[in-house]
């Protein structure tokens, strides 16, 4: 098997979490809470997902000069991350969640994107080279929509396919959807991608043919728990989920994408690339966290072969 390289563009997160009794209303304090760290971000999440799954993998983001840059680069360097392409922004904070948790599940989350905001077209095409030879390059939403467009002209200049994963949910320009190679929304990113007006199609396999309509080449959408829907020219395919006890989905839309792009990227067929990108999530919602729930290649062999 030859090593697919995957350049991932996109946001990474320090995610700092407590865990409290319950939430807290406007103004008051809650005391007893349990404090932790994590590395987050889309971007920073799904490259992680393809690294452990043996890829080569480039990422290409803005951090700021503090703290949490540095752990964030550190980080990704310890999965084997390439970060020559990071850009080291002097003036704008690295970016950071703050997540409460209540011991009920429900969470109250503020995300100041910080140098995630800042990422410029000129930032993307310093890594023009790591693109021109990438196998895939991956992109989502949690950085500005003029560094994406760029990094899907210059993909497209070299041949080399973009993944785009619309997320967090926004509208986009029509030239961008019709020049991806494959979009990969959830439902409720693909219904509002797929009407003329936003929200328009009823139903998956609704919004999946209206985004084909629209000139989207190829969809992956992700229906949680039902699995994914692969729509192209002239077919339309449920790819059925595996069977697991979740624990935490965060992150589990994170470890489709990285795992999608692992497989496409090498030239497996959609459908299979799915398949295997389905039980990557699969295993992902198995653990807490998102980037501590990735899953490594040896596991994901295992479970195909033992389910
Ligand atoms: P997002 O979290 O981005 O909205 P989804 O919830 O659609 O994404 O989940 C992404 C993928 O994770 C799904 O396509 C599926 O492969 C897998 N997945 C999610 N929830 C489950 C589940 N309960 N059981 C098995 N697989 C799941």
């Amino acid at each position: 098997m030859t090593i697919p390289h995957i350049v991932v563009i996109g946001s990474a997160n320090t995610d700092m979490v407590v865990k409290m009794p319950r939430l807290p209303r406007p103004g008051e304090t809650v005391l007893g809470g349990r404090f932790f760290m994590a590395a987050g971000g889309k971007g920073a999440n799904q490259a992680v997902a393809a690294a452990r799954l043996g890829a080569r993998v480039t990422f290409v983001g803005r951090l700021g000069r503090d703290m949490f840059g540095r752990q964030t680069e550190e980080n990704l360097r310890r999965e084997g991350i390439d970060t020559t392409y990071l850009t080291w922004d002097a003036e704008t904070p690295s970016g950071v969640a703050l997540i409460m948790v209540s011991e009920d599940g429900e969470n109250s989350i503020a995300v100041a994107p910080g140098a995630n905001g800042a990422l410029t077209p000129a930032d993307v095409e310093r890594a023009e080279s790591a693109i021109a030879g990438a196998s895939a390059v991956v992109l989502q939403l949690e950085v500005p929509l003029d560094a994406v467009q760029r990094a899907v002209e210059l993909a497209a200049s070299h041949g080399v396919r973009a993944i785009l994963n619309p997320a967090p949910a926004a509208p986009l320009p029509h030239d961008l959807l019709c020049r991806v190679d494959l979009l990969t929304p959830n439902e409720h990113e693909a219904r509002l991608l797929s009407g003329p007006d936003g929200g328009a199609a009823d139903g998956a396999e609704a919004a999946a043919e209206a985004l084909l309509a629209r000139g989207v080449r190829a969809v992956a959408m992700t229906l949680g728990r039902r699995g994914a829907l692969v729509a192209e020219a002239g077919r339309m395919e449920l790819v059925p989920s595996f069977k697991v006890t979740p624990v935490d989905t965060t992150g589990a839309g994170d470890a489709f994408n990285g795992a999608l792009a692992f497989m496409w990227g090498q030239g497996h067929p959609l459908v299979e690339a799915v398949r295997y990108a389905n039980a990557v999530a699969a295993l992902a919602t198995t653990v807490m966290g998102a980037q501590p729930s990735m899953p490594t290649a040896e596991k994901v062999a295992e479970f195909l072969r033992t389910g």
